[in-house]
C-alpha cells in the first residue's frame, strides 16, 4: 500500500493536479473533503453543520502562490467570505494560510495582505485563525501572526504537536494570551525538526493541551483521534474545565460521527470547511493522513 512519505511528496507536484483532472469522477471523489467549488457551496454545507449544532470556519483553497494577481484574488475572496458570513448569519470563522496571501513572494507582502483580512474581520467582529503550513514557514508565519495579534486581537494561530519547538511557542502564545488551535501536523518534516514516531507526536499532543486548557484562555483542540479527545475530555473534567471554555475541531469530511456526538454531548465543535478550486494539496495531504482512503478513491473512481 502507497505510504504517508509517498502520499505527502506526491502533495508538493501541484503539476500532477491536471494528470488526476483528467479522470472522470475525480472532481467529485475530491467532494468527500471539498465542500464545493464556490461560497455558495460552503455555505450550504456550514448551514447544515450549523443546524447540527456545529460551527465552522471557511478555508479559501490555495496555498504556495507565486503569483501577486492570485494572492489579491485570494485576499478579496476572503473578504467576500466575511461579507456573506454577515449577510446569511452562518455560525463561522475564517482560516487563511499566508502562502496563499504571498509569504513565498515577500514576508511584508503577505503581512499586509493578511492584514487587510484580519481588519476587514474585526469591522465584522470576526475571527481569523492563520493555519501552519511546513516547518520552513513556522518562523515567518509566528511573526506576523504576533504582529497583527499585537494590533488587533482578532486573530489565533494554529500550533502543531509533531514540531520539537512547539512547547515553547505554545508557551509564548499562551504568554501572548492567543489563541491556539493545537493540531498533530500535516506536512513531511525530517526528524531534525519533528517527532519521528506516532506515540511521541501522541504524547506531545496530550502534554501541549492540557497546558493550553489550564491557560483559561479559548483554544481549539484539532484532532479526530479517539484516544486525543478522551484525554481531553478527562482533563477538562477533572481540573473542571468548562465544556463551554475550549471547543474540537475537526476537517470536513473525517468522522462526521464523532464530530455529532461530541456535540449532542455538549462539547463546542467546529469544523474546517474548504472549499474552491484549488484542491490539489489539501486532498493529498488528507490521503495521506489515512493511506486508506486511497482505496475509497480507487473505488469510487473504478466505479464512476
Ligand atoms: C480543524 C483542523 C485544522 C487543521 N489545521 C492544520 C494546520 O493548520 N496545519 C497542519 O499542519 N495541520 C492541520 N490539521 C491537520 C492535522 O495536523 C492532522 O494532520 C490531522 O488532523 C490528522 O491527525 P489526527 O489528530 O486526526 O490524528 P491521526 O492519528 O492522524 O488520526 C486519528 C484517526 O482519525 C481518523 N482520521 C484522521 N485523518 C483522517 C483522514 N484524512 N481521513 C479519514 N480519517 C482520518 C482516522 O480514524 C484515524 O485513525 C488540521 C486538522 C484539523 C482537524
Amino acid at each position: 500500500m502507497i505510504s504517508r512519505a509517498a502520499l505527502l511528496y506526491l502533495s508538493q507536484k501541484h503539476e500532477l493536479k491536471d494528470f488526476f483532472s483528467k479522470f472522470p469522477g475525480f472532481k467529485q471523489v475530491t467532494r468527500r473533503f471539498i465542500a464545493g467549488e464556490n461560497i455558495d457551496d460552503a455555505i450550504a454545507a456550514i448551514l447544515e453543520l450549523n443546524h447540527a449544532g456545529v460551527t465552522a470556519t471557511f478555508d479559501h483553497l490555495g496555498e504556495s502562490t507565486t503569483s501577486r494577481q492570485q494572492a489579491e484574488t485570494d485576499v478579496r475572496e476572503y473578504l467576500r467570505v466575511l461579507d456573506r458570513i454577515e449577510a446569511t448569519g452562518v455560525n463561522s470563522n475564517v482560516s487563511v494560510k499566508l502562502t496563499q496571501l504571498g509569504l513565498d513572494i515577500d514576508e511584508d507582502y503577505s503581512s499586509q495582505n493578511a492584514r487587510r483580512i484580519v481588519e476587514a474581520a474585526r469591522r465584522h467582529d470576526n475571527f481569523v485563525r492563520i493555519d501552519m503550513e511546513d516547518s520552513s514557514k513556522t518562523d515567518a508565519t509566528l511573526r506576523i501572526f504576533k504582529r497583527l495579534y499585537g494590533e488587533y486581537g482578532n486573530v489565533g494561530i494554529v500550533l502543531q504537536a509533531y514540531l520539537y519547538r512547539t512547547e515553547k511557542d505554545v508557551d509564548d502564545a499562551l504568554a501572548m494570551g492567543a489563541r491556539v488551535r493545537l493540531c498533530k501536523g500535516a506536512y513531511k518534516e525530517p526528524e531534525e525538526v519533528a517527532f519521528p514516531e506516532k506515540r511521541e507526536v501522541d504524547a506531545n499532543f496530550v502534554k501541549l493541551m492540557k497546558k493550553l486548557l489550564k491557560s483559561g484562555v479559548y483554544h481549539g483542540i484539532a484532532t479526530h483521534d479517539e484516544r486525543m479527545i478522551r484525554a481531553t475530555k478527562e482533563f477538562a473534567a477533572s481540573e473542571s474545565v468548562p465544556r463551554d471554555a475550549f471547543e474540537f475541531q475537526m476537517l470536513y469530511g473525517v468522522r462526521r460521527d464523532l464530530m455529532l456526538k461530541l456535540a449532542r454531548e455538549g462539547y463546542r465543535v467546529r469544523t474546517y470547511v474548504p472549499y474552491g478550486e484549488s484542491w490539489y494539496p489539501y486532498f493529498m495531504r488528507r490521503l495521506a493522513e489515512r493511506p486508506a482512503n486511497v482505496w475509497f478513491v480507487l473505488k469510487n473512481l473504478l466505479r464512476g
